[in-house]
């Protein structure tokens, strides 16, 4: 695995963050987020959601557990906060929704271990210490995606 760490200090920063690793996404891959209420898991998806065409407004699918939005391709923007056990996962369609044809962006996504996931991005954003800072590690298989690090080092510095 691939980690990358960056930091950014307010919410046009994460905002672009997202579009950058939105350009990168293809059918058949997503984004697993994690981090707690107000981290900023919206507010990437929303930039991802730029880059992939979608003009529908992006926002948490409180009520429901996914949206899908028309993008590039069926771009589906679960939550799995509300989400109580893991037969629940069967329920969305999660097999569906994680094929080749669509991308796929899962809030809360340490919650529950979801199947098919290995072309992932995995995104972990935690508060920092001023109230606008926030840290994003960014994982990901550089062995199934050695094209992403390079393309995303002109944004973020290099971890461990
Ligand atoms: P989550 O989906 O993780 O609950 P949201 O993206 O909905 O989080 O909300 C993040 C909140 O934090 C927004 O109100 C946003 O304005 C604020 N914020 C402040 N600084 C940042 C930052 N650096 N990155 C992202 N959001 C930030
Ligand atoms: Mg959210």
């Amino acid at each position: 695995m691939r980690k990358l760490n960056v930091k950014t200090i307010n919410e046009s920063q994460t905002r672009l963050l997202g579009e950058n690793i939105g350009s990168l996404l293809m059918p058949g891959t997503g984004v697993l987020l994690e981090g707690e209420l107000g981290a900023g898991k919206t507010t990437i998806i929303s930039g991802i959601c730029g880059s992939l065409r979608v003009e529908e407004e992006v926002k948490s699918p409180t009520f429901v557990l996914a949206w899908v939005y028309r993008g590039i391709c069926p771009i589906y923007h679960i939550d799995l906060y509300r989400l109580h056990q893991y037969e629940d996962l069967e329920n969305i369609g999660w097999e569906e929704i994680a094929e080749e044809s669509n991308i796929y962006l899962v809030e809360w996504a340490d919650k529950f271990p979801l199947p098919y996931t290995e072309n992932s991005i995995r995104i972990i954003m935690t508060l920092g210490n001023e109230p606008n800072e926030r840290y994003i590690t960014i994982e990901f298989d550089e062995t199934l995606h050695p094209h992403w690090e390079r393309a995303l080092m002109t944004y973020v510095d290099i971890g461990n």
